[in-house]
């Protein structure tokens, strides 16, 4: 059993909480940082297992928190990865119309992005053609843009932890079961050691209403679970897009829509996807893996409601994403962009993942954005939906803009 004290305490070790430690170090608001993860290894959750897309910044509503962060956040992380030599494709990204009617929201999508710094162009078929000749645009248009990327989630998570462990930051793994104090700024750890702060920043992704419930902090929100499969084109595939190949978003819900993404190995690998499908518990990656079927029936309630009353578009979330899972739909929704793509072309991916959406009971409506709540010495990073991985660094500055003048060292 030990007692330590830390100037700060960081729940969470995924890409939010690694960049919180690093710019608190970067701009010397702490020196003693301890980040305290449940599980035996950083990445076992979003941060381990997205897509790894280094977004441009076209989707996000000019003014929004995501809109500030995005692009910034992009060309540092990317910066930041090539120094290191770690794993990058710079192939860009290409979004087409899947219907005619649809073309309209590529005009949205450029201005967005032009408003947000983004580079964008408009391709015609021909264009998309010589990059991607199996693709296909439903109105002859296309958007492009070059400075999308696409990295190894996990080689940055691990890398970034590295080099904070070598600058004196302490990684308690492997632990769950703690429990708050807030009125001593203390946590008791299960084995009884205990942990005093100066201030708590809670960056734990899909847990992080939980985590933020005991300080009386976002009682009216919870996190609704989504589970994101991944299909991948097979080794010997014809059809090899160099590029990530897009559809045109619902703008109205928080997921792009199932997308070609070719990894950043040396020979990269094509996945489909990820699938939007509500999950049976918030880390039910396989099977009956950690499912919680009382928190399942509840959200399930939630979005039978924002279904019958339509709320922000949900029903055609329902109609076009929710069933994704099934493979004929996701074969249907993979062939608007790749006509000839066949049952066969296709397996199983291993990857998996499941993002946190946070649902305001208050105004019954899903957040779009990222939200930071303040609390008792503490901050809670509630809504670290995508890009919060792109955006990882400016997002944290971001943070600590807020955060450091309420924070007093222990
Ligand atoms: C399928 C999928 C695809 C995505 N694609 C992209 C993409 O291409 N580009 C992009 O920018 N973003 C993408 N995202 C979003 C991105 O992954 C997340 O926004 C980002 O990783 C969130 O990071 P985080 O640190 O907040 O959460 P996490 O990575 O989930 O980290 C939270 C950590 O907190 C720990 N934790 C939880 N509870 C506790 C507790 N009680 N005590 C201690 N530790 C705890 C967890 O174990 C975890 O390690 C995607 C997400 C998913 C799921």
């Amino acid at each position: 059993m030990s007692h330590f004290k830390s100037d700060v305490v960081i729940i969470g070790g995924g890409m939010v909480g690694l960049c919180l430690a690093h710019q608190l170090l970067e701009r010397g608001l702490a020196s003693a940082i301890t980040v305290l993860e449940k599980e035996s290894e950083l990445g076992r959750h979003s941060s381990g297992r997205n897509s790894g897309v280094l977004h441009a910044g076209l989707y996000y509503k000019p003014g929004s928190i995501k809109a500030q962060v995005c692009v910034h956040g992009a060309r540092r992380l990317r910066v930041w990865v090539e120094e290191r030599g770690l794993p990058l494709n710079p192939c860009g990204k290409v979004i087409v119309p899947q219907r005619p009617e649809l073309d309209s929201q590529l005009d949205v999508l450029a201005e967005r992005g032009s408003a947000n710094g983004a580079r964008v162009e408009f391709w015609d078929e021909a264009q998309l053609r010589q990059l991607i000749p199996e693709a296909r645009s439903a109105s002859g248009r296309a958007l492009w843009s070059p400075n999308t990327a696409v990295v190894k989630p996990i080689t940055v998570v691990w890398r970034l932890q590295q080099e904070l462990r070598e600058r004196g930051v302490v990684f308690l793994e492997g632990r769950p079961g703690w429990t708050a104090v807030p009125e001593h700024r203390q946590l008791r750890l299960a084995d009884g050691s205990t942990i005093a702060y100066g201030h708590l920043i809670n960056s734990a992704g899909l847990q992080a209403d939980r985590v933020a419930h005991p300080f009386g902090v976002g009682r009216h929100y919870s996190l609704l679970p989504f589970k994101g499969l991944y299909w991948q084109l097979k080794r010997g595939c014809p059809i090899q897009p160099c590029t990530n190949l897009y559809p045109v978003p619902d703008l109205n819900v928080p997921f792009l829509g199932v997308h070609f993404t070719p990894s950043a190995d040396p020979a990269p690998v094509v996945s489909i996807g990820p699938t939007a499908t509500p999950a049976w518990g918030r880390e039910n990656y396989r099977g009956l893996q950690a499912v919680e079927p009382v928190m399942a029936a509840a959200n399930l309630t939630v979005l039978a409601r924002q279904y019958l009353g339509n709320r922000g578009g949900f029903r055609r979330y329902v109609h076009e994403q929710a069933f994704l899972a099934l493979p004929p739909l996701l074969l249907r929704a993979a062939q608007e962009l790749i006509p000839s793509v066949r049952p066969e072309h296709l397996e199983l991916s291993q990857k998996v993942g499941i993002r946190s959406q946070l649902f305001n009971h208050a105004t019954q409506r899903l957040e779009d954005d990222f939200l930071c709540l303040p609390g008792p010495a503490s901050t809670h990073v509630l809504n670290a939906i995508s890009p919060a991985f792109t955006a990882s660094f400016a997002l944290a500055d971001l943070i600590l803009d807020e955060a450091s003048p309420r924070m007093a060292l222990a």
